[in-house]
């Protein structure tokens, strides 16, 4: 198949992999005026990397870090102007709930993002989130951090709203262009797919679960994971709605979970951070879900909300792609600086991919960023 570009094969920017992190920076690109092609190897949107599954939680009580709290400010006010643009809800607020016991990371870390960035929220013990959200059947000796400015965001129509608004700016973007490989070219970058090569200045490679097939740094270093997702039936819907749910991080003596009220397809969605520690490439973790990944999310349905203990409706497979520390890598490679290089998930990275894009943005026509991203140097891995 011939080639068919609009720029006679030459860019300022070329954006390899058009998932949540790609269609975010080919906005932020062509916002800037910047002449941006966008490459997929597969569809624009598609349910074969990571950003697919009805519903991501974005939260601003964040107990991976307090550091990321600036950057989720920056992603909601993002988030809602991506709204206007595409004229459509992409954020639906319920609150968040973090919850373990007292002493654990999950719900000591969000209190501490609370206090520390001086975000309203509340200290509820298992009776008292009882009492407020029916739904949650947690055990004595659990306490709940609750914000209310957390909710989720509906993550393939993002990826629409990133990619349309791109194009309506003048990106170029193909699928189904799988990406073979690239070379410094002077101080830009050649880009060789399966149907061409292309010129740009500079590169921004979001290639999600595949990253380190582009990035060699990141081979070994950016670990694809299969992840499985569960829709159960509620006994009492009204208890799972986003009125009356917030969605929730919680981790017990069973594992680390999350999870969402009933939205877009029937079902109280529950998720299990690691589920059955399944890494490898992500064509070998494609096995569709099986009654054992039913098994092990249903463990925590019926022990914690038994109210949606009925029969499973949906389960889905989704790709993490984990760093050691679980902290993204939103950085330029210091061998080849006109390459920019966004790993950003370890489970938890849709919710930054306004800013991230924004960022990306930054780093490849600034060189430099005015956000804080101390935490996401690619060096910390690879001493
Ligand atoms: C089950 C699950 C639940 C999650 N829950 C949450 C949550 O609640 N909140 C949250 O904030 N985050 C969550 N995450 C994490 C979040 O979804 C990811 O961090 C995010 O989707 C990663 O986006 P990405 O752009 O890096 O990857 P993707 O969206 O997968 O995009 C990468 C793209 O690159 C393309 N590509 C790869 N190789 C090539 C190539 N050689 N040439 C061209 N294209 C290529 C792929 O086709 C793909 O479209 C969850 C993830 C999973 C799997």
């Amino acid at each position: 198949m011939g080639l068919q570009t609009t720029s006679g094969g030459h860019y300022d920017v070329i954006v390899v992999g058009v998932g949540a992190m790609g269609s975010a920076a080919a906005y932020h690109l062509a916002r800037r005026g910047q002449r941006v092609l966008a490459l997929d190897r597969y569809g624009i949107p598609n349910t074969l990397g990571s950003s697919h599954g009805i519903t991501r939680i974005i939260r601003l009580a964040y107990y991976e870090d307090p550091s990321y709290v600036a950057l989720l400010r920056r992603a909601f006010v993002l988030w809602r102007e991506l709204e206007t643009v595409a004229g459509e809800r992409l954020l639906l607020q319920t609150g968040s709930i973090d919850a373990a016991a007292e002493a654990n990371w999950v719900f000591e870390g969000s209190v501490r993002s609370c206090e520390e960035h001086d975000l309203p929220h509340e200290v509820l013990d298992a009776d008292a989130l009882h009492r407020r959200f029916p739904g949650y059947r947690l055990p004595d000796g659990v306490l709940a951090c609750y914000q209310p400015d957390g909710g989720f965001l509906l993550p393939e129509r993002c990826v629409v709203a990133h990619a349309e608004a791109a194009m309506a700016l003048g990106a170029e973007l193909h699928g189904h262009e799988p990406v073979l490989g690239w070379e410094p070219d002077g101080d830009g970058v050649v880009v060789t797919t399966e149907r061409g090569r292309y010129h740009a200045e500079r590169l921004v490679v979001s290639a999600g679960a595949w990253i380190g097939d582009l990035v060699a740094p990141l081979a070994g270093r950016a670990v694809p994971e299969r992840q499985v997702l569960g829709w159960f039936a509620p006994h009492r819907p009204e208890r799972f709605a986003p009125a009356t749910f917030p969605v929730f991080n919680l981790e017990t003596d069973l594992g680390r979970y999350y999870g969402f009220p009933q939205y877009g397809i029937p079902g109280f969605k529950l998720g299990r951070y690691h589920h059955r520690q399944e890494q490898g490439p992500p064509e070998d973790l494609r096995q569709p879900p099986d009654a054992d990944d039913e098994a092990l999310l249903r463990e925590a349905v019926a022990a914690y909300f038994p109210d949606a203990d009925g029969p499973v409706l949906t389960l889905a497979t989704c790709l993490f792609t984990n760093t050691a520390d679980e902290h993204f890598v939103v950085d330029r490679l210091p061998d080849h600086p006109q390459v920019v290089v966004a790993s950003p998930c370890s489970g938890h990275g849709f919710k930054f991919a306004a800013v991230v894009g924004e960022i990306l943005a930054d780093l490849a026509v600034d060189d430099t960023t005015r956000h804080d991203v101390g935490l996401f140097g690619l060096d910390r891995l690879l001493t």
